[in-house]
């Protein structure tokens, strides 16, 4: 039966250094990290997100500063609240909140943010740093997926590592994560054929597709590593990942729940990243 990689407890651990360095911040520079974050429209499970984000900060002793707009927010008014932020000193992370209605582009938005404020990592100032291997921010999930497994000591160097599901803000900065970690990895996605003859070769299986249940125990090697990032909601509210728990975790030598797991690592490392931002700014 594979052990637990438990995100929750280590999320926790990585906020509480987080906090403490935060203090030293303010106590030896008064600087007080802060983040904004801009949400538009009213997706409840961004809603959710977005007071988790608030909460975080709160108890790490951050500013937290949050935008709510209307879904018929334009354009014109979200880049003038973005270069507001950008110039603002007391602001040093600002994430827009995805996704977005469709008549706004995210592309225009993020690379509208500075990118040293661009603490999602997806400005393409950072994703490009991440690509040439100098990263400066990196986004919080595939971060958290890193963090999660160095935690627990499991190496990722020559392993086979293959990602299911290639976004932007997940599966492609994972890859480049586990390429960095000297893993050998492969990205599958919808057109990948014969999926499961990719999955069971894996050391390390990620599951980022936003499919419930999609990786079963017959997709994955005896022994191997299962990481699921899926945060599928169910109508009562609940939420699945992408991975079968039950079955692949008979199988697996480590795996992580959902909830629990990735989603927690997510919002440690986004509190990482603003801590980062304000400690550069401080030299
Ligand atoms: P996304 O943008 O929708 O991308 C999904 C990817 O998975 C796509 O590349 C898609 O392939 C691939 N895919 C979907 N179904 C597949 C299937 N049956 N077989 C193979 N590939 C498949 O999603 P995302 O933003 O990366 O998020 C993925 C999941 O992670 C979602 O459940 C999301 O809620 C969750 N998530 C969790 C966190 C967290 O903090 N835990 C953070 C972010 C996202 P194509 O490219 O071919 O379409």
């Amino acid at each position: 039966m594979a052990l637990i990689l438990d995100g929750k407890k280590i999320a926790g651990e990585v906020r509480r250094a987080v906090a403490e360095e935060a203090l030293t911040l303010k106590d030896g520079r008064g600087i007080t990290p802060g983040l904004a974050v801009i949400l538009v429209g009213d997706n409840p499970a961004s809603q959710i997100y977005v007071r988790g984000k608030e909460s975080a900060c709160a108890k790490a002793g951050f500013l937290s500063r949050a935008f709510s707009l209307s879904a018929a927010a334009t354009e014109s008014e979200l880049l003038a609240i973005i270069g507001g932020l950008n110039r603002d000193p007391a602001i040093h992370g600002i994430l827009v909140q995805l996704p977005l209605p469709r008549h706004l582009r995210p592309d225009i938005l993020i690379e509208a943010i500075d990118p040293a404020k661009d603490v999602d990592g997806l400005h393409p100032f950072n994703t490009g740093r991440l690509f040439t291997g100098n990263p400066y921010h990196t986004a919080c999930t595939p971060s958290g997926v890193i963090e999660l497994l160095d935690r627990y000591g499991i190496d990722m160097a020559g392993k086979d590592a293959v990602i299911v599901g290639r976004s932007n803000l997940v599966g492609k900065p994972l890859a480049l994560m586990l390429l960095a970690r000297n893993a050998t990895v492969t990205m599958c996605h919808t057109k990948t054929h014969n999926l499961s003859a990719v999955t069971v070769r894996a050391d390390i299986l990620v599951a980022a597709a936003g499919s419930p249940g999609m990786v079963t125990g017959a997709m994955v090697k005896e022994g191997a590593v299962v990481i699921d990032v899926g945060m599928n909601r169910r109508d009562d509210g609940s939420v699945v990942g992408d991975v079968a728990f039950s079955e692949v975790a008979r199988k697996a030598s480590y795996i992580t729940p959902v909830p629990g797991g990735v989603g927690p690592m997510t919002i440690a490392m986004l509190l990482r990243n603003t801590l980062n931002a304000a400690q550069r700014i401080a030299g």
